[in-house]
């Protein structure tokens, strides 16, 4: 059974043109970091996001000006050509800005609710009301997102205390787990027993540790049927939050969990925002449940390689096929399963390349200094000399050509 097959069916919810949950891909999303204020700005990074490939993008939406921004916003979007799904991200006021700003509230294809900042003590079952309520009105989709940097504290008291008087009481930190599944569950139940339809409800519970993301997720996909939202919060920077995020979206994609994800990276300052969507993307891609892009399969190289002919040959591919990828995905459809193999020597050089669509097996140390390009698992041709790169990427665009070029004129 393949991953896409043992995914989790839950609820299928729509956001903008896109459609979450159920069999629907799994889909890619980020986040803006421009002051919302600002709506050239914001539109240009949401923009830019977009055309990095994600597919959902949220704002924050915390001030009156913020609010008041968000027509504007959108209105540069679709003067540009472009309509994305706009997720508005609410603390502490929102249900005020919902009410205040109505074409605020009507131009966001999604609300992002956090019930740990709506208000405390009565204030927050009635915040949270008129932000469901405001769902409803304008049948938008809304993220109940809980994070445990923000938890609902008086839930977690109340658990805490039930704990605590109880025959085997728990740890601290498994009732700190359980709190966070019970605020998201619970606060889902309390927004359909007001009216938003369970269609209309997606689940996020977000945390810092791999190990309880999994845990909660799990908990999560076992106590509702809502549609996941994923993500490692606070995952930090390079490559820290890369493997973190990886390692625990993996998990829980791999076990069929997750309808939406996306990886909160810390970008080094003054960096383009979207290495973050480019991650979600691989790991997409790297399990299988979605393609985007062409890729390239090199072996590390070791001491049968002491030259870097091989190492600089992969990174000229990489770099071609990048900026070929968005040309091509318009000329030849398909073209995203595309797979390539740069490999070092005769070890796993031609078994490699004959797995891939085209391939190269360079020599290593002491071999002859001969290539064998292998296209479809069948050797084809040897490149030598120094213009070795060049002709091995002409054979690459003619194979693009040939393949995925006849795929169009069908
Ligand atoms: S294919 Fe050859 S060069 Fe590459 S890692 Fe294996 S043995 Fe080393």
């Amino acid at each position: 059974m393949t991953l896409q097959e043992n995914r989790r069916q839950s609820l299928a919810v729509k956001i903008g043109d896109k459609v979450i949950g159920a069999n629907n891909p799994v889909l890619v999303q980020s986040m803006t970091n421009t002051p919302t204020e600002d709506p050239e700005l914001t539109a240009k990074q949401v923009i830019e996001l977009y055309q990095a490939g994600s597919e959902i993008v949220r704002i924050t939406v915390n001030t009156k000006e913020a609010a008041g921004a968000v027509p504007l916003i959108v209105n540069k979007i679709e003067a540009a050509g472009f309509d994305i799904p706009l997720v508005g991200d609410f603390h502490y006021n929102g249900h005020l800005l919902l009410q205040q700003y109505p074409d605020c509230a009507k131009l966001l294809a999604k609300y992002r609710i956090n019930p740990g900042n709506v208000g405390w003590g009565e204030r927050h079952d009635e915040n949270f009301k008129l932000m469901v309520e405001a769902a409803i009105k304008w049948e938008k989709a809304v993220r109940i997102g809980v994070n445990w940097g923000s938890l609902d504290q008086d839930l977690l008291a109340r658990m805490m205390d039930a704990n605590a008087a109880s025959a085997e009481p728990k740890s601290a930190h498994e009732v700190l787990i359980e709190a966070i599944v019970e605020s998201a569950v619970s606060s889902a139940a309390v927004a359909e027993k007001i009216g938003l339809p369970a269609s209309q409800i997606v689940l996020s519970a977000k945390v810092s540790e791999v190990s309880d993301l999994v845990t909660v997720y799990q908990k999560l996909a076992a106590r509702c049927p809502h549609a996941l939202h994923l993500g490692l919060t606070e995952a930090g920077m390079g490559m820290k939050g890369i493997v973190a995020s990886t390692a625990a979206l993996s998990i829980l994609l791999a076990q069929g969990i997750g309808d939406t994800i996306r990886v909160s990276l810390t970008p080094e300052p003054g960096a383009p925002r979207d290495l973050e969507v480019r991650v979600c993307q691989q790991i997409l891609q790297s399990l299988g449940l979605r393609s985007f892009m062409p890729q390239v399969t090199a072996c590390p190289g070791c001491g049968r390689t002491t030259s870097t002919v091989f190492q600089e040959l992969a990174r000229d591919i990489e770099q071609h096929l990048s900026v070929q990828r968005l040309l091509w995905q318009k000329q030849y459809p398909g073209v995203e399963n595309l797979k390539v193999a740069v490999m070092g020597c005769i070890v796993n050089g031609p078994g490699e390349s004959k797995h891939s669509d085209i391939g190269i097996s360079l020599p290593g140390t002491g071999e002859e200094p001969r290539a064998p390009v292998y296209v479809d698992g069948k050797h084809v041709t040897t490149l030598s000399g120094p213009n070795l790169a060049h002709d091995f990427i002409a054979l690459v665009n003619n194979y693009v050509e040939q393949r995925f070029g006849a795929l169009t004129a069908k």
